[in-house]
């Protein structure tokens, strides 16, 4: 981008915003250390005197210290606190109110924090951060997974507040409390034809630099290798200075062209030369790993190492809301490379959190009693679908091949097709299929299973979901005579390697001490979302009339139900909760005595290689949904076992995995007295049978992982022909599509 540095210095009206910390003052290890010495106190003096320019600071420092430098530089107009707070001609404003609702997320916090010696937690009024740089490896991955859990859980049923992620750190803030709005504030004390001059470092700056318009200059300042929204970068803190050194002389008298240090930065927007052949997109894209307690993620580094394999890109959903949204912004820097965009608003309620898991996900899990359907909300998701259509499109060629993840994206096939996308597209399904007759209550189901055949292939996990897409397209008569949809199962695996190893170590805190407080009782596991698809209610249900049927159990049996919080935000997740919380405290009121608690019940989240630790000291895991895509938990629990003496695996015969795992101990979750009646029979399980089920369930998971899936994908959607050249039509994108009418055990043996 050529900048006319002369132009933009002589501009009538300058509206100059500036971060202080790595990008006026270097980095000190404490901010008291990071003094802003004289040469810079005398070059913000010089920049306030200038003719017609607005000169503010933006910065994160405490607020004692901005209000010191306010009364050095008293013409200086200052933003601290993110925005959330400011001060310009000697008046102090706070700009938004305390934001109490980061109480209880505090408190939330503070029992993580306690368990982990080094961890900092830092309130401040808009904004809560927690530290880990001082904490132990051992015990990090535990507390950055709960604390991220909680975090999310939490946000979802706070649409104000964001979370950010930093160097060793997690900060949640208010939405409306960020650099953007500092920099809007700066501008609206301008006139409005101002030119603004932005200079930052790091990625709160971004929020500036990315509400920058066409006239404005953003400088970057250090990181070069990084993507910014900035136009403009220099190297160091001193180029930094030397370059408004030379704005306040070219304002106000004839000087030469700007220094020489200034380059072009690597922009968010600027695309590799050749394009990617092939891209996958999911709603949202994964945690980025970064340290962070993800080591033994299947299915994510599956499919990264296959993106990497065909030198691809994955695109999703941030995480993050913004007015307006939708700019991509992409990241090199990871492998695979990353492009993700911020939903706009509205989109969390109406398009994800509405059609997607009020309608589609329990229409798919086979449970129309708990569907909600919306026309708004199908709107939003027609409309969602067209956008992450043009995203992709503006991100490859026409020819690239594109894979989409699961049930958000049903749409986007036609959407591409109709943008004249030649590639081959494929979608994999990750929930089940239901039969017809359920697919058909919802009001849109022949818009959205024609739309679904614009892919070239469908992957499902099971056998029957393929029989039920099958058929219903057949007797919706939506099969299109020149092609049979391309149906296939693939059923999605683990990396099975990674959760043995990871279950063969030493175990982690959390675990030791809980085996510690089971002793030589029998362990029984339950490890999933709080989802009302993993039938835990139920499963409580068949622990309470295992103690109730079988007595010589009370005393002898553990139940630990791990339930990582999700989707807080809709109304039958929070429902879940209490009615779960409610069961829980009436067993072990019931049933429990002084030494002896019959429900362990931990409402958090552990890292997969905590997980594959609990998987093994566990004497059965009790996976029992009442309808799952495949539940790769009973995959992980098998993998994790100690091959001599395995747990046994009691599952749903509803989840995927049974199809492929009829050598456990199948139970119908529908049925309490069965489920009870099939624990005992876990629990007394012989040695012999326990060995011979664990030998041929362990041979399932190692023969089909993650990355022979993703493989075997990827070859299958090869096998399919480029889409005829078509040019795009000149009414695209078309019109939102209209709703169509609706019509007596014995005593407990202690495992060998
Ligand atoms: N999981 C986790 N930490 C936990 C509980 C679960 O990382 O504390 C992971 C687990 O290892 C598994 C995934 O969450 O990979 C759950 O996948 P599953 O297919 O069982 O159910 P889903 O949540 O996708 O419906």
């Amino acid at each position: 981008m050529n900048i006319d540095w002369l132009e933009l210095a002589r501009s009538e009206d300058l509206v100059v915003a500036l971060d202080l910390d790595g990008t006026l003052v270097p980095y000190a290890a404490t901010p008291d250390e990071a003094v802003l010495d004289d040469a810079l106190l005398e070059l913000l003096g010089r920049l306030v005197e200038l003719p017609r320019a607005t000169v503010g600071v933006v910065s994160g420092r405490p607020r004692s210290m901005l209000v010191e430098l306010a009364r050095q530089v008293p013409a200086l107009a200052i933003v601290g606190e993110h925005g959330a707070w400011r001060t310009a001609d000697g008046v102090e404003e706070d700009i938004l109110p305390p934001s109490p609702e980061l109480d209880e997320l505090e408190v939330a916090l503070r029992t993580l924090v306690a368990r982990a010696p080094g961890a900092l937690l830092e309130r401040k009024r808009c904004s809560i951060c927690l530290h880990w740089r001082a904490v132990s490896a051992a015990s990090r991955d535990v507390l950055v997974t709960a604390a991220e859990t909680r975090v999310e859980e939490w946000l979802e049923t706070q649409p104000d507040f964001e979370r950010l992620d930093g160097a060793e750190i997690l900060e949640v803030r208010h939405r409306a409390a960020h650099k953007g709005t500092a920099l809007a504030w700066l501008r609206g004390r301008a006139p409005v034809r101002a030119r603004a001059v932005v200079l930052g470092d790091d990625l709160t700056d971004e929020d500036m630099f990315a509400t920058l318009r066409v006239a404005d200059v953003g400088v970057r300042v250090g990181s070069p290798g990084r993507r910014t929204h900035a136009t403009a970068q220099v190297a160091d803190v001193e180029e930094a200075r030397m370059l408004l050194a030379w704005l306040c002389a070219a304002r106000t008298r004839p000087v030469g062209t700007p220094p020489a240090m200034i380059t072009a930065p690597v922009r968010h927007d600027a695309r590799p030369g050749e394009g990617f052949p092939l891209l996958v997109v999911s709603n949202r894209l994964p945690s980025d790993g970064g340290g962070r307690g993800r080591e033994v993620g299947g299915l994510t580094s599956a499919v990264e190492a296959a993106l990497t394999r065909h030198h691809g890109v994955w695109l999703g959903w941030s995480g993050r809301d913004r007015d307006p949204g939708l700019t991509l912004t992409y990241d090199d820097s990871t492998a695979p490379p990353r492009a993700a965009f911020d939903y706009p608003p509205g989109w969390r309620r109406t398009f994800y959190g509405g059609f997607c898991n009020r309608a589609l996900w329990p229409l798919l899990h086979c449970m129309p009693g708990r569907v909600h359907y919306a026309d708004e909300e199908w709107r939003a998701y027609v409309e969602a679908n067209r956008a992450y259509a043009n995203l992709v499109a503006s991100l490859v060629s026409a020819d690239a091949t594109i894979w989409a993840q699961d049930y958000h994206l049903l749409l986007l096939a036609q959407e591409l097709r109709r943008a004249g996308h030649r590639g081959r597209v494929g979608l994999f399904l990750h929930v089940p299929f239901p039969p017809r007759d359920v697919l058909e209550t919802l009001p849109w189901a022949r818009p959205l299973l024609g739309a679904m055949l614009d892919y070239d292939l469908i992957g499902v996990q099971t056998w029957r979901a393929q029989a039920n897409l099958r058929d219903s397209v057949d007797g919706l008569g939506l099969r299109r005579p020149e092609r049979e949809p391309d149906v296939r199962v693939f059923p999605i695996g683990i990396d099975p390697d990674a959760f043995a190893s990871a279950a063969g170590t030493a175990d982690a805190a959390d675990v030791a001490a809980l085996r510690a407080g089971v002793g030589e009782r029998k362990l029984v596991l339950g490890v999933d979302r709080l989802d009302y698809s993993k039938g835990i209610p139920e499963r409580l249900e068949a622990v309470a009339r295992l103690l109730e049927r079988f007595p010589a159990w009370r005393g002898q049996v553990v139940f630990v139900q791990v339930s990582v919080p999700s989707r807080a935000d809709v109304p039958e997740y929070a429902e879940l909760r209490r009615r779960v919380e409610t069961l829980v405290g009436r067993i072990n009121g019931t049933y429990g005595e002084a030494d002896w608690v019959p429900v362990r019940y931990l409402y958090r989240s552990y890292p997969p290689g905590v997980l594959a630790q609990l998987y093994r000291a566990a004497d059965v895991a009790l996976v029992t949904p009442l309808r799952d895509g495949m539940n790769l938990v009973a995959k992980e629990f098998v993998a994790s076992q100690d091959g001599d003496d395995p747990g046994v695996l009691m599952l749903s015969r509803f989840a995927g995995a049974a199809e492929e795992m009829s050598d456990a101990l199948l139970t119908n979750p529908y049925h309490v007295d069965g489920m009870a009646v099939d624990l005992d029979q876990a629990l007394r399980m012989e040695p012999a049978e326990r060995l011979q089920r664990h030998r041929a369930l362990a041979e399932v998971v190692r023969a089909r992982t993650a990355r022979t899936w993703a493989d075997d994908f990827l070859g299958a959607l090869a096998e399919h022909p480029l889409a005829p050249r078509r040019t795009r039509p000149a009414s695209w994108p078309p019109p939102v599509v209209a709703p169509a009418a609706v019509t007596a055990p014995p005593p407990v043996t202690p495992r060998a």
